[in-house]
C-alpha cells in the first residue's frame, strides 16, 4: 500500500504516518526529517538546504525528488509506504508519478489533512515547548515566523495538489483537528 499524507506543517501528518505506518507494516518516510539528519551529519545536501529550511521556505526540487528516488528503492519500502511532506509541488507530483510508473507501483491514496491555520500556530509552539520539555533542542523553523513563510509555501505550491489528486480519484479529505485516535480511526477507515 501507497500512500501520500498531504496537508500544512502541523497538521498531525507525521504522528499519524507512524501509527499507520506501524498497522499496516509499511515504512513512513518524511523528507523533512531526511533533511533534517543530511544537515545533523553536514552532508552536501543538508549544508544546501539548511538555511532554505530554517527559513520555512521550500528545497529544490531536484534535490528533494533525488532523495525519495533512492529511498523508495530501498528494501524496506516493498510492501509500501507513507510520502509525508512529499510531494510538495506539482513539479514533485508528476516526478513522483513518473518515478512509481519505472518501478511498476502506483498510489492507492492520497490523505488530505484539513486543519485552521490558527491551530496550526498552537500546535507548532506546542511541539517547540514539548521539544523543549524533553530536553531536545526544538526545530529551527517551529516559530511564528518561519511558520507564515511555511504556510505561504504550502498555499502557493503544495494545495494546488489538493486539486491534482482529486483529478487522479484517489484523494480523501480528513478532519486533521480531531484527537489523534480519531484521526488514525478515520484513516484507518479511508483505507479499507
Ligand atoms: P517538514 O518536516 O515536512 O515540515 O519539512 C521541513 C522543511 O524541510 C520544509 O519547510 C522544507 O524546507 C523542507 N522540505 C521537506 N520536504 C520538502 C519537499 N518535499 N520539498 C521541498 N522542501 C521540503
Amino acid at each position: 500500500m501507497n500512500l501520500i499524507f498531504l496537508g500544512p506543517p502541523g497538521a498531525g501528518k507525521g504522528t499519524q504516518a507512524a501509527v499507520i505506518a506501524a498497522n499496516k507494516g509499511i515504512v513512513a518516510l518524511s523528507t523533512g526529517d531526511m533533511l533534517r539528519a543530511a544537515v545533523k551529519a553536514g552532508t552536501t545536501i543538508g549544508m544546501k538546504a539548511k538555511a532554505v529550511m530554517d527559513r520555512g521556505e521550500l528545497v529544490s526540487d531536484e534535490i528533494v525528488i533525488g532523495i525519495i528516488k533512492d529511498r523508495i528503492a530501498e528494501a524496506d519500502c516493498k510492501p509500501g509506504f507513507i510520502l509525508d511532506g512529499f510531494p510538495r509541488t506539482l513539479a514533485q507530483a508528476a516526478a513522483l508519478d513518473q518515478l512509481l510508473a519505472n518501478i511498476g507501483r502506483k498510489l492507492d491514496r492520497v490523505i488530505e489533512f484539513k486543519v485552521d491555520d490558527g491551530a496550526l500556530l498552537a500546535r507548532i509552539e506546542k511541539r517547540a515547548k514539548d521539544a523543549i520539555a524533553a530536553g531536545q533542542k526544538p526545530r529551527a523553523d517551529d516559530n511564528a515566523d518561519a511558520l507564515k513563510t511555511r504556510l505561504w509555501a504550502y498555499y502557493k505550491e503544495t494545495a494546488p495538489l489538493i486539486g491534482y489528486y482529486f483529478k487522479c480519484g484517489n484523494l480523501i479529505s480528513i478532519d486533521g483537528l480531531a484527537p489523534v485516535e480519531k484521526v488514525t480511526a478515520e484513516i484507518e477507515k479511508a483505507l479499507k
